[in-house]
């Protein structure tokens, strides 16, 4: 039997059961040293290179607490609108897992630093959906091991394995949400949506790179299913390190139909952790899970509580930046833009550019347009990102002032612009090297019109007459003649003014 044919419909999973949800997501801090040494917290240095007797747990050594760590947590923890504990300890959670090198993992259990809070994220239609945050706490994460010489890297097939302990004891948050029920069909949309707004919110913090494809932001999704009418919790799996938002969807959704294929058959699930495979989009078992008394944590001797005063939970308050969904709002309100138009915005990666464009001057309904409109057309056209187009926001607004001024018309400002995109300098650069400004002085126009007007007697004399219709093959030929430079307004205005009219 293949896995496939394992897996129940999802139309018929969600008419006949009701998912729980249960996300912990782990944050590696961007803190210049590691939790509790003074090792450096960097990416991609040689193996075993960041290392010392703390964090390679040699007998005798002690840590000390790292506070930028202790002040990230706590400022996560109020952007997740939560409550400070007064006082916290760190725990010892004992197991075995030889890229650990002190068997011990320093963590925080049952005083976990922030706790009780919600986070309200928005799914693709606009719906507000609010999770609940059980807690977050601090601890350090693991060493890596490599396992050399099989064909997926995996232990498995192996021929031998190597440690690099860089990463053991890089600060960690982990943030754990409360039961998420309710969600019925759109819990997949959730968690998804619940880890992009997560990844956001620390990004406004400044606390972790939140790169997901590195193993700075890692989630782990728990799954059970309620027969419809119950409210008694299944079963749950927890699907480990799933580490892209499309994956998190992909997992929630996979498992929600695997467990129901069990349970429609009268089987049991096992409590267990699993892993997701991004080619197949299925999951495979792991490990059977460990309860907590497994763990056989107790508090660490070695490091002292912490108490955060009241004060500096305030002052710490004070930091917090605009969430990036408030400021989504306060744009849409200070734009005036529909939904839509708000989404379609984001969606094109064009707000902070629009942005940046209003607060150099221009005219949020001008700048929006030329990002979303000819801009991402030139982004598109280069197969690169709006934000990585060689135009900044302020040459944008540059260009709209032109226009606005009436030097430009749109024609030209799009050659303008294309002259920048091309490396050939400033908006006025362009403008004067490649000789783009509006003719606006009459004299010459009205020598252009007179031209026109006599190379084409049969159409004057019909403007004369009162066809004023007519005109428009005159302005078009003086547009012509100007090479598209003169304001067409004007040239009209000519037009009728040298036929009488
Ligand atoms: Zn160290």
């Amino acid at each position: 039997m293949t896995a496939v044919a394992d897996i129940m419909d999802y139309d018929e999973v969600v008419e006949r059961f009701d998912p729980v949800l249960g996300l912990e997501v782990h944050v590696e801090l961007n803190t210049r040293t590691k939790m509790f040494c003074g090792c450096a917290n960097v990416f991609g240095a040689e193996p075993n290179t960041q290392v010392c007797p703390v964090c390679l747990g040699l007998p005798g050594a002690l840590p000390v607490v790292n506070a930028k760590a202790v002040e990230s947590a706590i400022r996560i923890g109020l952007a997740l609108n939560c409550e400070v504990a007064e006082w916290c300890r760190f725990a010892r959670k004992n197991y075995f897992y030889p890229d650990m090198p002190k068997n011990f993992q320093t963590s925080q259990y049952d005083e976990p630093i922030v706790f009780d809070g919600y986070l309200d994220v928005e799914l693709e239609d606009g719906e507000v959906f609010r999770v609940g945050i059980e807690r977050a706490h601090m601890e350090e994460d693991t060493g890596k091991s490599l396992h050399v010489g099989g064909e997926t890297g995996r232990i498995h097939g192996a021929e031998h394995s190597l440690l690099d302990y860089n990463r053991a004891g890089v600060p960690l948050i982990e943030i754990v949400t409360k039961p998420i029920t309710g969600a019925g069909a759109r819990a997949p949309e959730v968690a998804r949506a619940y880890v992009k707004a997560l990844r956001e919110l620390l990004l406004a913090l400044g606390v972790s790179d939140v790169r997901m494809e590195q193993g700075s932001l890692r989630c782990d999704a728990n799954v059970s299913l309620m027969p419809k009418g119950s409210s008694e919790f299944g079963t749950r799996t927890e699907t480990k390190n799933v580490n892209s938002l499309r994956s998190v969807e992909r997992a929630v959704r996979y498992e929600m139909q695997r467990h129901a294929a069990v349970l429609a058959e009268g089987g049991t699930i096992l409590q267990e952790t699993r892993h997701f495979d991004e080619s197949t989009g299925t999951t495979s078992p792991g490990r059977r899970k460990e309860t907590s008394e497994d763990y056989r944590y107790f508090p660490e001797p070695d490091l002292v509580p912490i108490a955060p005063s009241r004060e500096w939970v305030e002052e710490l308050r004070k930091t917090l930046p605009e969430m990036p969904w408030e400021r989504r709002k306060r744009v849409q309100q200070e734009w005036q833009l529909s939904n839509e138009e708000l989404r379609d915005l984001v969606n094109a990666g064009a707000l902070d550019l629009v942005a940046e464009t209003v607060d150099a001057g221009a005219a949020p309904g001008e700048a929006r347009s030329w990002w979303v409109s000819y801009l991402a057309q030139q982004a598109n056209n280069r197969g690169v990102e709006l934000g990585e187009l060689s135009i900044t926001p302020k040459q944008v607004a540059r260009v709209i002032e032109l226009v606005a001024q009436g030097k430009l018309t749109n024609k030209l400002a799009r050659q303008v612009v294309d002259g920048v995109l091309a490396g050939e300098g400033e908006p006025d650069e362009v403008v004067e090297a490649r000789g783009l400004e509006v003719v606006s002085d009459d004299s010459a126009l009205q020598k252009a019109v007179d031209e026109a007007l006599a190379a084409q007697p049969d159409v004057a004399e019909k403007i004369r007459g009162g066809k004023v219709q007519a005109a428009g093959a005159i302005v078009g030929a003086v547009m012509k003649a100007t090479k598209g430079k003169a304001d067409a307004k004007r040239v009209r205005e000519l037009v009728l003014a040298a036929c009488g009219q």
